[in-house]
């Protein structure tokens, strides 16, 4: 049975209600858990990002600080996302690379790739995370076969947050030097996901869903998923979420798994999302997810603002974009006009960046290798 077949079994709107029927008895008994360092449950993890646990955000975000320095040492992985197209052929309504918007779409050959590789090293970055639209006829496994050996030159880690393949072509990326895979549900409510993703091949949402499955059969290093906050209910999502990385590492247990949960950016069409998630609780949800799984490697993307990524990073998180453009080229040469994927809202330089996590005690990793981000420091 696939997760896909689990997860559409239940209406993902009663965890929701479960998580809202949290009493505080229950908080405290998972606080108590967490400080005893106990392995939490589901249950545990409901209770934490109840609202009957907010008067102890402050507790779990210092426990959730000790338990990510004890696991990942001070170290924070540095990545730039790298977009090789804009162009897709998908219509999801949160987008701004949805093939309805009407802009001048760009794919970088050969040349372009390796220049912007070259601009990339020289920001620092080795750890790459290959980034396109959905398109399989001109950004499918034929230009990947092009495009990866080249990437792969300038990179010491190199992940990719494509369109969802087949295990047969992760095995052969893999060969070519690919080591992650990045691929977010969205959203695991079948009506909503139906909503937001109107057209092309992102509508099938059990091939999405199972993609985390073909990663581990195709014995990719390390598999992203995760939730865009504020499609649906994000108290439905992120227990959906939290059963979808259980199930991960019940079958998978060798594969590495990194979490990401980013809050909905507006983004061209008009688009705002209909569930927004405020700072707070936010912070509560991160602070939940280190207590629930001290291993979890957690990133952050451009899409939070300065003020919030500098206060969450220290607490729970293990990776960070800097320096992000959306554009593809836009590291070489400055497409400052281009329509943006979503809008960025910290865009301070690496150098700033690196300086406000070393003002945080920090170590920022710019070359990552397959088991470096891991210090098992307790
Ligand atoms: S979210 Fe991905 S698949 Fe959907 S329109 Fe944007 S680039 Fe295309």
């Amino acid at each position: 049975m696939s997760f896909y077949d689990e997860i559409t079994s239940i209406d993902i709107a009663s965890y929701a209600k479960e998580v809202d029927s949290k009493t505080e008895s229950e908080v405290f008994k998972a606080i108590c858990r967490a400080r005893n360092d106990e392995k939490l449950d589901l249950g545990d993890f409901m209770a934490l990002i109840s609202p009957k646990a907010k008067p102890y955000i402050k507790e779990m975000a210092s426990l959730a600080h000790k338990y990510t320095r004890m696991r990942f040492g001070n170290g924070v992985s540095m990545y730039v996302p790298l977009y090789l197209t804009n162009l897709c052929t998908n219509n999801c309504k949160y987008c701004g690379f949805a093939c309805h918007n009407k802009f001048s779409r760009r794919v970088l050959n050969a040349e372009e790739v390796e220049l912007e590789c070259l601009a990339i090293n020289k920001m620092g970055y080795e750890n790459i995370l290959v980034v396109t639209g959905e398109s399989e006829k001109r950004g499918g496994m034929d230009y990947f076969r092009e495009m990866i050996p080249i990437v792969q030159k300038h990179a010491s880690y190199l992940s990719m947050e494509v369109q969802p393949l087949d295990t047969e072509d992760y095995a052969e990326l893999k060969t070519l030097g690919l080591d992650a895979v990045m691929v977010y549900q969205e959203t695991y409510h079948p009506g909503c996901y139906k909503e937001n993703h109107l057209s092309g091949k992102k509508t099938d949402m059990r091939y999405r869903m199972e993609t985390p499955e073909r990663l581990g059969d195709a014995g990719i290093d390390k598999v992203g998923i995760g939730a865009l906050l504020g499609l649906y209910d994000w108290k439905a999502d992120i227990i959906a979420l939290a059963r979808h990385l259980e199930y991960m590492r019940k079958h998978y247990w060798q594969t590495r798994m990194s979490l990401s949960f980013p809050r909905l950016r507006p983004a061209a069409g008009g688009f705002e999302p209909q569930y927004p998630v405020g700072d707070l609780e936010m912070i509560q949800i991160v602070c939940a997810w280190r207590l629930f799984d001290h291993q979890l490697e957690i990133s952050i993307s451009t899409r939070e603002n300065q003020r919030f990524r500098d206060a969450i990073v220290p607490i729970a998180i293990t990776a960070i974009s800097a320096g992000s453009c959306t554009s593809p080229g836009g590291y070489a040469v400055n497409r400052a006009d281009d329509l943006p994927q979503f809008i960025i809202n910290d865009d301070r330089s690496v150098a700033e960046v690196t300086e406000a996590l070393k003002q945080n005690g920090l170590e920022p990793i710019f070359r990552e290798s397959r088991s470096s981000i891991v210090k098992q420091v307790a």
